[in-house]
């Protein structure tokens, strides 16, 4: 049975697995040399060599991201905003308009804001809660759209068919971010995105020991892609591959309890008192919990709440916890809190957090796969 046809578990285990080339070994062994025998080399491109991602283990890991995003070709980055920051200077070479959804992960949005405008091109801001005022928002030289599949850390979850149909109708590549969602939850190639990324530093390799990215979409979108990643030189290291491909046959596992325990946790934040709101797409008080419902599979691990008390009251909670951990990554097993004001958003102005809707008092939280009875009591404890 072909792998493609398999189930998401399935490819997680065996997807871009190649054993014949080890002696049969089950595991693929970090393949570290940089320096590989001349064979048929047409261009430059063809030379083996890590920059070029073209090692074993570099293939490996981008076999099979493409292959559970279901895509034709994969692509694995030294990092997240590699993959992000490649793919968005390689669509619009030259100077052009991208329309992008705000607030967005910080560093995107600092590259969108202001390192595009650095190097010529531009980006305008949209609220994809407003379908209505996309189209006023193009430009003659727009050329992509780029959105994140579950916002951060607002948790905004957009009507991702409505974005494709719109990309499609205006000739613009449209680009999202799968970190938050995972194709565990959420597929965009299959409602007509054209690329999909991941910081796979995240739920991908989901162990919190990995920097990574990836790219995936047609054979000819990687391909315009790669020849970027060629010259700007952000590849991945085979041993971060070698991890990355471990870490992805658990993802179904991870994702699937992370689900649980992200709902079962928001809904016990939700009826706190000390709570005044909790952000979750999962919840039905959650503005886009229809839009998420119907094209999600699940809700994902990632919450955000504010306590009554304000910034005060968050740091105070952030200090309680004795479980969970003070840090502002996420997606890995342990549960991990963070007030992005003061980490992944403190590169933004206070207005510019005001108009995203990061209050000083917003609290984001990463759940992980401990038992939930153990997370509830941590955060009992640390609410009282
Ligand atoms: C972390 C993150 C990134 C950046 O990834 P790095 O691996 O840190 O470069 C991009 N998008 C989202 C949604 C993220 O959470």
């Amino acid at each position: 049975m072909p792998i493609e046809q398999t189930h998401l578990e399935t490819q997680l285990v065996h997807a871009g697995v190649r054993k014949q080339a080890f002696h049969g070994a089950a595991v693929t062994p970090i393949v570290r040399s940089t320096v590989f025998e001349t064979q048929k080399v047409v261009d430059y491109h063809d030379v083996v060599y890590p920059r070029l991602s073209n090692l074993p283990n570099q293939n490996e890991a981008a076999r099979a991201i493409a292959s559970i995003e279901g895509g034709e070709a994969g692509l694995v980055t030294a990092s997240g905003m590699a993959a992000i920051t490649t793919v968005l200077l390689s669509v619009l070479q030259g100077g052009g308009h991208l329309l992008a959804q705000r607030p967005l992960y910080g560093a995107s949005q600092h590259f969108a804001q202001t390192t595009l405008p650095q190097l010529g091109a531009r980006a305008s801001f949209i609220d994809v809660r407003n379908p209505d005022s996309w189209s006023g928002a193009v430009k003659a030289d727009t050329r992509a759209i780029y959105v994140e599949a579950i916002s951060n850390p607002v948790l905004q979850v957009a009507d991702h068919r409505r974005i494709a149909s719109f990309a499609k109708q205006h000739g613009l590549v449209a680009i999202i971010d799968n970190t938050f969602a995972t194709p565990v939850n959420f597929r965009p190639l299959e409602v007509g995105f054209d690329i999909v990324v991941h910081s796979a530093t995240k739920y991908l390799n989901g162990h919190s020991d990995v920097c990574a990215g990836a790219v995936v979409g047609s054979q000819e979108r990687v391909r315009a892609v790669k020849q970027w990643l060629d010259i700007l030189g952000g590849s991945a290291d085979p041993e971060a591959c070698f991890l990355l491909r471990r870490g992805l046959k658990t993802l179904a596992l991870r994702v699937g309890r992370q689900n649980d325990n992200a709902l079962s946790l928001a809904r016990l934040l939700e009826a706190h008192p000390v709570v005044e709101q909790v952000l979750y797409p999962g919840l039905e008080s959650h503005p886009d919990h229809p839009v998420a419902r119907e094209q999600f599979s699940g809700f994902g691990g990632m919450i955000a709440c504010t306590l009554r008390g304000g910034a005060e009251a968050a740091q105070q909670l952030t200090r309680q916890l004795k479980l969970v951990t003070h840090s502002a990554s996420l997606g890995g097993a342990e549960t991990l809190v963070t007030i992005p004001a003061q980490t992944s958003h403190a590169g933004l102005t206070a207005a510019e957090r005001q108009a995203a809707g990061i209050g000083d008092g917003l609290v984001r939280i990463s759940v992980g796969i401990e038992h939930i009875d153990d997370l509830h009591a941590d955060f009992e404890q640390a609410l009282g």
